[in-house]
């Protein structure tokens, strides 16, 4: 009750939620109690918890901050939503997100920008801008957010909290509306790293449902959290910290590698030669993806369709034209263009070959090192409406995040400091391949 009393008083200036529905948050309460009273009760039983707008959620309106979406009330639940069921977590509401996932600054979503807490002038990050902004502005103790180019890293950053995105095929992407496939990864947020292991023993594990699920052993990721750092070896890129790495960024990460020194950490320069390519191989492959996932809004379905048609192919047209914002239709356009005969050996499949070298240049920088360590962002967050007019400037600031999806990667964000004006900035930790662990020790012991 506390949590939708706050969410109350301060959605209608964060706009951090879509939607809020206190009689079935009660009513989950309700049962989360009762397991208690039974002694059926799991660890984060009663733990609210808000949903980013993209896990289908049985009997929830699940609208991935689209106006095709603004009718649909889900027939089913992700599995992400039913492994937070099963645990007896408590659905606050469902989160405001960039409009399927697309943007960085949470300007795109259809139901209007979610603004950063710490600053009313400054965007809270994107896509999962108002899971980070619930958490940041304890709206919400944990929220569910995804990942597809930075996704989570970023707008934690921006917000001032804790966020991990782990190695593709940990999360299964059951029923998560799918924005570019072969990158999406569901994860969490919340205020430390503790909470995120915790809620991350919740959402990962094996599901059939999903192709690119991984079937392994299930993991206690909260089991390295007190491990001491002596011995740890720290990558830090060259390419990371080199022009156009805003200067107080830059020293509140050197800041934070200094602290982790102290902590018995050993620092090594390591190379990742292909991180520039990162731009423009993912928003070839991500609008790609994007062109042909999103053709299943086409007014037959679900989701919106025009009132007024002549025919079929005009009610998909109007349908669409309506529906979809305008980043929405530049992604299905690009995607469309890299993919047509004659320009897919050009684009589609040099892109794959560059994410080959991505891939290869982390595999190189992990032989000499267990972490890399750098920024999410090379700044903190911009004003709204600074970039919104600029997709190419937008695109620019996720130079840290995207080479982490191409390669498939976990990585995460802890907050580490604040920029000249005030703003959280946030360190950005990656593993290697299944080392959320060791990823989370190292933000544990940090924090
Ligand atoms: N900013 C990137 C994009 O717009 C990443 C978004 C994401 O991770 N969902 O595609």
């Amino acid at each position: 009750t506390a949590y939708l009393d706050r969410i109350d008083a301060l959605n209608p200036q964060l706009n951090a939620f879509i939607t809020v529905d206190r009689a079935k948050t009660l009513a989950e309460a309700a049962a989360a109690d009762a397991r208690r009273a039974a002694g059926t009760a799991g660890a984060l039983t009663g733990v609210p918890i808000a949903h980013k707008d993209i896990f289908c959620q049985q009997g929830w309106k699940t609208s991935c901050g689209s106006k095709m979406l603004d009718n649909f009330i889900a027939p089913y639940s992700a599995h992400v939503i039913e492994q937070c069921q099963a645990a007896g977590l408590v659905t606050l509401g469902r989160a405001n997100m960039d409009e399927f996932a697309m943007g960085s600054s949470n300007e795109n979503s259809f139901y209007g920008a979610v603004k950063n807490p710490w600053d009313a002038l400054a965007i809270p990050g994107g896509s999962s801008g108002g899971s980070a902004a619930a958490v940041a502005a304890r709206l919400a103790p944990v929220a569910t957010a995804t990942d597809t180019g930075g996704s989570i890293r970023q707008p934690a950053s921006h917000c001032g909290v804790t966020g991990i995105k782990p190695t593709y095929g940990v999360v299964s992407r059951f029923g998560m509306v799918a924005y570019a496939s072969s990158l999406d990864q569901g994860g969490v947020m919340a205020q430390t790293a503790e909470d995120c292991a915790l809620m991350l023993n919740v959402i990962a594990g094996f599901d059939e449902r999903d192709s690119t699920s991984l079937e392994r052993v299930k993991e206690d990721y909260s089991r390295d959290l007190a491990q001491p750092l002596a011995g740890l070896r720290v990558g830090l890129p060259r390419e990371y910290f080199a022009a156009g790495l805003a200067a107080d960024v830059g020293r509140i990460i050197d800041n934070a590698v200094s602290e982790l020194k102290k902590l018995g950490a050993e620092v090594v320069e390591v190379s990742l030669p292909n991180t520039q390519l990162s731009i423009p191989a993912y928003y070839v492959i991500a609008p790609a993806e994007a062109s042909a996932n999103l053709s299943r809004f086409d007014g037959v379905r679900y989701g919106h369709r025009a009132s007024e048609y002549k025919d079929l192919v005009d009610m998909y047209e109007k349908t669409r034209a309506e529906g979809f914002g305008s980043e929405v239709k530049r992604r299905i356009m690009v995607g469309t263009y890299v993919l047509s005969h004659g320009y897919y050996d050009a684009y589609y499949i040099k892109a794959q070959k560059i994410r080959r070298l991505i891939a290869d240049d982390f595999k190189a920088a992990f032989a000499g090192c267990d972490v890399i360590l750098g920024p999410v962002a090379p700044t903190a967050a911009f004003n709204l409406g600074e970039k919104s007019g600029d997709p190419v400037q937008m695109y620019l600031s996720d130079i840290y995040t995207l080479s982490v999806n191409l390669a498939g990667l976990p990585a995460m964000s802890v907050p580490a400091g604040f920029s000249d004006n005030g703003r959280p900035v946030g360190l950005q930790i990656i593993g290697n391949y299944f080392g959320e662990a060791r990823m989370l020790n190292v933000a544990h012991q940090f924090q």
